[in-house]
């Protein structure tokens, strides 16, 4: 009987844990125990239902166009429980000199596929526009150094995109600092298609042409999520695994790699594995493989991670009322705000509130602005009111409240990921058994996430001979 040790019960172990239990209930000699420092499983995802709503603490949704997230939720018997964005009603606002303007219909993040719209927007002054027209005519780049996506994004479009635009979209989805994260590995496609095509623009329309098939139907949802929240994934991944499998309050204190496994010490004596699965945040890894290589504990280390505070505030009729349609606003760094970004969550999923509520989600922190999970709660709520105030008019009294803090949870991908992934790769294969997953390394999204985990686990069972399947040796190289 081989053993596994799994640390850490975020979607990335769960997703590993998953894979375990399916090939041992089909007969293969192995047992597994998963590690979890919390008294509960899911790790950022997280749910309540308050006054008739569905508040997300963490993630509130996945991109549909990666397939491994909603492929999880059919196995899982969900299927029926997936809903799509409503993505007729998606308008997102950018906050520019106090005032709400849209983003244009026909930008694909960033790239403009529509010229009228773009043409009569407020959002980009003349040179911005005459930048996008120049784009068009750019010639293929052999695809080079890594470079950050401020970078990038200024040498097609100019400055002002990337203050408007790419940083505050960045900055809503990382936490992070567009002069900082890697264009190889947040965006790769940008990258490819400039490499293809040398124009963002052109490469688009010729990606969308390839796709429109008449046969394809309505188009998709931009974001998936479930009926009652994102934890019926963690739940239902939960109930599926082997109840004794399962330490909860318990964390990894130290690891000790031997000829015959590897040692995990938590609470009680230590015990011994033949395969082991690292699923936590990347600085907690290197906390872990520090009395085991400190190459590798050096490198999980430098990937940075960015905190971040969510805080939900629901709202009656009258507001919902007064609210401009759409998903939400972005507020770029120049505005000189402390919130990030706020999501009209009663319009952008159905089943979130009733129709007299509404549901207004802020976002504060990330790599610029750190020192805000220092303040407490009521401090960090005054200081939402007083944005969704200025913002929006609202001054309404809330009728309920929740503000949930995240420290170091959003991996910063930045310029040299990918190489040090690739470094990290090579230490990690010098460690018979031991397998990586998390958002710190190819994708920091659910989708990303459980794609890690069920690779690790694949990983895991090449590495102990249970499996000669090719997808534990493709693990590792897939594209963010
Ligand atoms: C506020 C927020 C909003 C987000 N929104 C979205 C979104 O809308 N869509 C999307 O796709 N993604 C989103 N993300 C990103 C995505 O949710 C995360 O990247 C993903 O859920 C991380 O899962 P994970 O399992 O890798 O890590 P985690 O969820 O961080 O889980 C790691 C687990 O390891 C445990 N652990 C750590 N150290 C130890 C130890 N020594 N011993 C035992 N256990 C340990 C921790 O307690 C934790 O439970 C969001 C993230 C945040 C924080």
């Amino acid at each position: 009987m081989k053993r596994i040790a799994i640390i850490g019960g975020g979607i990335s172990g769960l997703s590993a844990a998953f894979t375990l239990e399916q090939r041992r209930r089909a007969g293969v000699p192995l047992e597994y125990v998963l590690y979890e420092s919390a008294a509960r499983l899911g790790g950022v995802i997280s749910t309540e239902y308050i006054d008739g709503c569905v508040v997300e603490a963490g993630p509130d949704s996945f991109l549909t166009e990666k397939p491994w997230a909603t492929d999880l939720c059919r196995e899982l018997g969900l299927e029926d429980q997936l809903i799509g964005s409503n993505d007729a009603e998606r308008k997102t606002y950018i906050l520019l000199k106090g005032r709400l303007v849209p983003i244009p219909d026909g930008l694909m993040f960033m790239v403009p596929t529509r010229i009228l719209p773009v043409i009569f927007s407020r959002l980009f002054s003349l040179v911005t526009k005459l930048h996008m027209a120049r784009e068009w005519f750019h010639s293929p780049v052999a695809s080079g150094k890594d470079e950050s996506v401020a970078k990038f994004v200024e040498r097609h479009y100019g400055p002002e995109l990337v203050e408007r635009l790419a940083d505050p979209l960045l900055s809503g989805v990382y936490g992070g600092d567009s002069s900082q994260l890697s264009m190889r590995a947040v965006l790769p496609r940008f990258a490819q298609m400039e490499a293809s095509h040398g124009s963002l623009g052109r490469a688009m329309l010729a990606a969308r042409k390839k796709i429109a098939h008449p046969s394809s139907g309505s188009p998709r949802p931009l974001f998936t999520s479930l009926k009652d929240g994102m934890h019926q994934m963690t739940n239902a991944l939960a109930v599926r695994l082997s109840a004794p499998s399962i330490r909860l309050g318990t964390p990894v204190q130290q690891l000790k790699f031997k000829e015959d496994g590897w040692v995990v010490s938590a609470s009680g004596a230590p015990v011994r594995f033949d395969s082991l699965i690292v699923a936590t945040p990347a600085h907690a890894a290197a906390m872990l493989m520090q009395s085991v290589s400190t190459d590798l504990a050096n490198e999980l280390r430098g990937i940075p991670y960015s905190s971040s505070i969510t805080a939900t505030l629901g709202y009656g009729h009258s507001v919902r009322s007064s609210l401009p349609p759409g998903f939400g606003l972005l507020v770029p760094h120049s505005e000189g705000r402390r919130l990030l970004a706020a999501t009209f969550v009663h319009n952008k999923f159905s089943h979130r509130a009733p129709e007299d509520r509404a549901l207004i989600r802020c976002f504060f922190g990330g790599s610029r602005n750190e020192e805000i999970l220092q303040l407490h709660e009521d401090e960090i709520l005054r200081i939402a009111r007083e944005e969704l105030r200025q913002i929006l008019g609202i001054s309404a009294e809330p009728l309920f409240t929740r503000v949930y803090k995240w420290k170091a949870a959003m991996a910063q991908y930045t310029v040299g990921h990918l190489e040090r992934l690739d470094r990290i790769d090579r230490l990690r294969q010098q460690l018979p058994g031991l397998a990586l997953a998390g958002n710190a390394y190819r994708g920091i999204g659910v989708p990303d996430c459980v794609r890690s985990g069920k690779q690790a686990a694949e990983q895991a069972l090449f590495a102990m001979g249970l499996t000669s399947s090719a997808a534990a040796l493709t693990a590792v190289r897939s594209e963010p």
